[in-house]
């Protein structure tokens, strides 16, 4: 219940356009303002910084240019030709080559085939020089779209290509059955969005349950699986289940957050087991930390801490 409560709230003040210009302000400026724990920085470069640093603590790494729900054309285009930067810098700074997207920031509310048309530029780009893309999924009212481009660009060929599915959701399980069918790869996490009782399990019990049921499900028939979560319950989980069903450690992936659970991180990397690092980047990151917080109001007293450190 206060998971949700929680959730609400910091949806609510997401929007708030005072709340949004204060953070902006004191959120990122330092290298130690608050903002900084859960994004690696403004600007490509220091992306790219995280990342290096994060391959010395021999992590893996995605990186994901933050940006969401644009409302015209032109913001697609543009956070389309940012991503070729990336691109570009990514490949001349020798960091793994593997990137996250959303589609609402390719334009998908203002015209589907102009983010169709945005995401294959970046694909055009991207794949010939290796990376992997993978397509975030946002709110429930994106799912069955996502899914849907997804099998249509594979259907033109593209495999360096993976979504994601949302334990939360109550369509996740058949989802599953379907991307497996396609041999597609899936990031499974257990949902950040606030969703209607229609679609979605409103307890936490429940979540889990089906992040537990669909965990198994494609840890023995997936294909290059990921198990994004900082659940320490459901990570010895996973890796009881696949000792127990002989998938081989580096035979799926772990997936964390950037600045969430470090100590976890290095702890399986020690193990033996891949641990990748979703590392956001970029001006428009109030969303993103926004949901972070939701996530876990105690992350509320740090940021508080943060902000009145700031202001002295
Ligand atoms: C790599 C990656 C990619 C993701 N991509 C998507 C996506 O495309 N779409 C989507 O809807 N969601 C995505 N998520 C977010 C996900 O849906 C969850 O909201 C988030 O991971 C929190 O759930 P949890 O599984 O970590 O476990 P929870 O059960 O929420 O938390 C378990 C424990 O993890 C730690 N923890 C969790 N969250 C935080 C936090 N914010 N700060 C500090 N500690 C925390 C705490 O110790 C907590 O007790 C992604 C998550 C990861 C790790």
């Amino acid at each position: 219940m206060l998971d949700r409560a929680a959730k609400t709230f910091f949806q609510l003040l997401a929007g708030s356009g005072t709340l949004k210009a204060l953070a902006s302000r004191y959120g990122m400026r330092r290298p130690e303002s608050f903002a900084r724990r859960f994004i690696a920085g403004e600007t490509v470069q220091e992306a790219i910084e995280a990342a290096r640093a994060l391959e010395t603590r021999r992590l893996k790494l995605t990186l994901d240019l933050l940006g969401e729900s644009v409302t015209n054309l032109e913001e697609a285009e543009a956070a389309t030709r940012e991503y070729l930067t990336v691109v570009d810098a990514v490949v001349q700074s020798g960091v793994e080559r593997n990137l996250s997207l959303k589609l609402t920031q390719l334009g998908i509310d203002v015209d589907k085939a102009s983010a169709i048309d945005n995401l294959r530029k970046i694909l055009e780009r991207a794949e010939p020089a290796g990376f992997f893309v993978r397509i975030d999924m946002e709110s429930s009212a994106y799912t069955a779209v996502t899914l849907e481009i997804f099998e249509t660009l594979w259907s033109h060929g593209h495999r360096q290509i993976g979504v994601v599915l949302q334990s939360a959701l109550h369509r996740s399980e058949a989802d599953l059955a379907r991307m497996n069918a396609l041999s597609a790869r899936v990031r499974l996490v257990k949902g950040a969005y606030k969703e209607p009782k229609a679609v979605a399990y409103q307890h936490k019990s429940d979540v889990d349950a089906a992040y537990e049921r669909m965990m198994k499900t494609l840890l023995t028939n997936g294909h290059s699986p990921a198990i994004a979560t900082h659940d320490p319950a459901m990570i010895d989980t996973a890796r009881r289940w696949a000792h127990e069903t002989h998938v081989a450690r580096d035979a799926f992936e772990f997936q964390m957050l950037y600045g969430i659970r470090r100590d976890l991180q290095t702890m399986l990397v020690n193990e033996g087991y891949r641990v990748r690092v979703y590392v956001p980047f970029g001006r428009e990151w109030f969303p993103y930390f926004m949901r972070r917080l939701g996530e876990r109001p105690a992350n509320v007293s740090f940021v508080i801490r943060g902000i009145v450190g700031e202001q002295r």
